[in-house]
This record gives C-alpha cells, structure tokens and sequence, in this order.
C-alpha cells in the first residue's frame, strides 16, 4: 500500500514538473504572443492542475482493494478466475518444487521432501513478480490467492507428516508412532492382550452375576417371611415401609413377589410408613 501512495506522489510531483515548466514557458513568450493566445494557454495550466487533482485524488489503493474477493467468494462465483488461480499456483509449484510437481498431485504425497519445507516456506514468503516468472502476468489478486492455496497444501502436508510421527501409547503398554498404529492392533502381543482383557472382563462379570444370584435367592427368603407375617384386611396386605431393604437384590426379590402374589390372591399390597401415612405398590 505505500508503494501505491509512493507512485500517487511521485506522479503528482512529476506533473507539477511539467506545469511548472509551461508556466515559465508562457511567461517567457508573454509578450512576443497575442494575448489571447497568453489567456488561453494560462486557462488550460490552470485546468490541468485541477484534472490532476481530481484524477490523483480518485486513484487511492482502497479503490483497487475494495474490488478484493476472498478464494471462497472466486470459487462461488468466479470459475474463470478460480482456475487462472489454481494455474499460477500450479507454475508456481512447478517453479519452486520441481518439474515433477503439482499442485494436482494427490494429498498423500508430499510437495517439498522433507527438510526443505523452511527452504520453500520462505520463497513462497518472499515470492514476488519477476519478468519470466509464473507470477509475472497476472493480478495481485489471483497472485495472492495462488500463493495462499500452495502454503495451505504445504501446511497440510507438515501437519499430516506431525501426526504420522506423533506419540501414542496403547493400553497393552506399546508405545510408538501414531502411523504404526494400524499396524500395532495387528499385532499378536496386542491381540493376545485384547483377549486376555475380554476373558478377565468375562469373568468378572460372572462372579459379579453369581454373587447377585446368591444375594437375591436370600433376598426372596426374607421377603416371603416378612410376607407371611404381615397383617392382612379386606384384602389388603399391609407391609412395613421400614422392612424394606435398601439393595438391588431385596427391590428384585420384593417386585417379583409383589407381581406374582397379587396375580395368585388379587390381594393389593400397601406400605406403611413409620409416620404411619399409606402408599401403594405400583
Ligand atoms: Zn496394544
């Protein structure tokens, strides 16, 4: 941007140069011509001084700025100018990484070998038109653009080369590269520890299940003795609320009883608190 405001002052200054010259020239030859002829050559200095004005004024490096699209909005909107993008860019690949290369090439190949990415980098960064270069003959715009799309290229290229490399561990205790990984749930070692995790797993979860069992088979005991030892009315079992026992085996042994005895008698079941106050089994 100060190169733009550079050239508008220099051209300006330049002008005035120029005006000034016809000035001392007209000054010069004031009283050999007529003077109407003086008048009129006065009149037009004095006009373009103000066309000049006007004209540098107009021409401000926001006027060319506020023409800016980004990448996405060209890709939307603008085929034309997305694919002289993707063709400078491709020059520009070409320049830098190589006859071989291109911005085409598929992702998991990488554009710059590895230990040359600061190298490229920085000639990206420091990329400029030159005459015979690809940048030459084309706009600031798509220039910039083109220059952008190989950078996000080269970036990825750098994360996806970090994340092959990057440390992970696994629960078995291996530990390597995130790019062996696929290999390591391969392998024997890990695959022998997986069963040997399902198999402990297993039989947790069976002694957990036997010792349920034996719990609720004592839990079905209690509750049928604290059944047979509950008042009944009317049809109506009434059970102290303070008997209940707050485990998962007694609440299975409880409901079960509760739904199988009220289909045998058709006897409701109600619970009495300590307070006294009545509640329904549902
Ligand atoms: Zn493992």
């Amino acid at each position: 941007m100060s190169s733009g405001n550079g050239i508008i002052a220099e051209t300006r200054e330049k002008i005035q140069t120029e005006l000034d010259t016809l000035l001392a020239v007209l000054e010069d030859v004031q009283g050999v011509i007529p003077e109407g002829a003086y008048l009129r050559g006065m009149n037009a200095l004095g006009s373009l001084h103000r066309h000049k004005q006007t004209a540098l004024t107009a021409i401000r490096p926001g006027a060319i700025l506020r023409c800016w699209k980004t990448l996405e909005e060209i890709e939307e909107d603008d085929e034309d100018i997305y694919d002289e993008i993707m063709e400078v860019a491709d020059d520009i690949v070409v320049e830098l990484c190589g006859q071989d290369s291109s911005i085409y090439s598929d992702e998991r190949y990488n554009l710059v070998h590895r230990g040359n990415e600061q190298e490229t980098f920085q000639a990206l960064m420091d990329y400029k038109p030159r005459e015979g270069n690809a940048g030459y003959e084309t706009s600031p715009m798509v220039l910039h653009h083109a220059i952008q799309v190989i950078m996000e290229r080269l970036f990825n290229d750098t994360y996806h080369e970090l994340e092959i490399v990057r440390p992970v561990s696994c629960q078995c205790g291996w530990r390597g590269a995130q790019g062996n990984w696929d290999r390591h749930i391969r392998n024997m070692r890990h695959q022998r520890w997986v069963d040997a995790e399902s198999e402990k797993r297993q039989s947790e979860n069976a002694a957990r299940e036997a010792i349920f069992q034996s719990e609720l088979a004592r839990a079905r005991e209690l509750v049928s003795e604290l059944f047979t030892k509950s008042r009944r009315e009317n049809g109506m079992i009434y059970f102290k609320q303070e008997d209940v026992k707050d485990s998962r085996a007694f609440k299975q042994a409880m409901e079960d009883f509760i739904s199988a005895w009220t289909q045998i008698s058709g006897e409701r079941v109600i619970f009495v608190s300590e307070q006294g106050e009545l509640s329904w089994f549902t």
